[in-house]
């Protein structure tokens, strides 16, 4: 998909606007080379599948576009804006939302306030209501609010909106962790292995939300995954990466089952 004939991009390319493309990203850490300069370059809709062993550098991928650990070569660029080198925050507000492969919530607060973290990138400073136009600040505060309420109809967390975090479920932390990354409204979602440690239940639940979060937002997704029946049954494409390399990309069945893909992770498992 990402060939180029003679420096013109290829008809399926040109057809359709491309999210999030990812240029000869690399990242080191000391002398571990975690990022080798892989491509991706994502469609808008798109319900896109990272996969690859342990330590083949997905979260890494994942800190690069969301600015945490920014490439120190290669670009990043969303809608063809280059993002790479705006801090996390900056990149949060141009429209990229992320859950973490270990949940990150705030502890000792609620599940509403918690999402309503969410949206505290399209907060303005409280300037203007200690200005005294407190009527302002009252009506984006209702905004925010009600954006709040429509994500927690979405993933259905009624019954566990005013429960501290700590106590509910882990599957249910990853599914409040969701719904803060959706508050943002982003224009890109980013899940980090977002059935991580859940059963089968809670990963049907899980699919379930994802795919109604694509269809009634109009998401692009980026989604870092180990259950390759989900991987096959949700996304539309998929990348792989072993040793920080992308060795294998396209559709999920086929892509899954290329030998080198195959000798990847049982040479990953040999390792182990
Ligand atoms: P994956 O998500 O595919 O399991 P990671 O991207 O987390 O892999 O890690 C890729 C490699 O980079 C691993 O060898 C890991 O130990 C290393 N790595 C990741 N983050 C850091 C960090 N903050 N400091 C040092 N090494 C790191
Ligand atoms: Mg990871």
């Amino acid at each position: 998909m990402q060939q180029k004939e003679g420096g013109v991009a290829t008809t399926a390319e040109a057809a359709r606007r491309v999210a999030l493309r990812c240029e000869n990203v690399n990242r080191w850490f000391g002398g571990l080379h975690a990022l080798k300069g892989p491509d991706l370059a994502i469609f808008q809709g798109e319900i896109f599948g990272l996969v690859g062993p342990n330590g083949s550098g997905k979260t890494t991928l994942v800190n690069t576009v969301t600015g945490f650990y920014p490439p120190q070569k290669g670009r990043v660029l969303l809608f063809d804006e280059q993002i790479n080198g705006l801090p996390p925050y900056r990149i949060a507000q141009k429209g990229v939302a992320r859950t973490f492969q270990n949940v990150a919530l705030f502890r000792g607060l609620t599940v509403l306030d918690n999402i309503l973290v969410g949206r505290h990138i399209h907060m303005r400073p409280s300037a203007l209501a200690t200005l005294g136009y407190w009527w302002w600040a009252k009506k984006e505060e209702v905004a925010h609010r009600a954006k709040v309420e429509d994500v927690i109809d979405l993933l259905q967390l009624e019954d566990v909106r005013d429960e501290p975090v700590d106590v509910i479920p882990l599957g249910l932390q990853k599914r409040v962790e969701l719904a803060r990354a959706l508050a943002a409204e982003p224009r890109l979602l980013v899940l980090d292995e977002p059935m991580a440690g859940m059963n089968q239940e809670e990963k049907e639940y899980m699919v379930r939300f994802i795919l109604d979060a694509h269809e009634d937002l109009g998401l692009t997704i980026l989604m870092i995954e180990h259950h390759m029946d989900v991987v096959t049954s949700i996304c539309h494409r998929v990348a792989v990466f072993n040793d920080g390399v992308k060795i294998a990309e396209g559709a999920p069945r086929e892509t899954i089952n290329d030998p080198a893909v195959v000798a990847a992770y049982i040479g990953a498992s040999d390792a182990a």
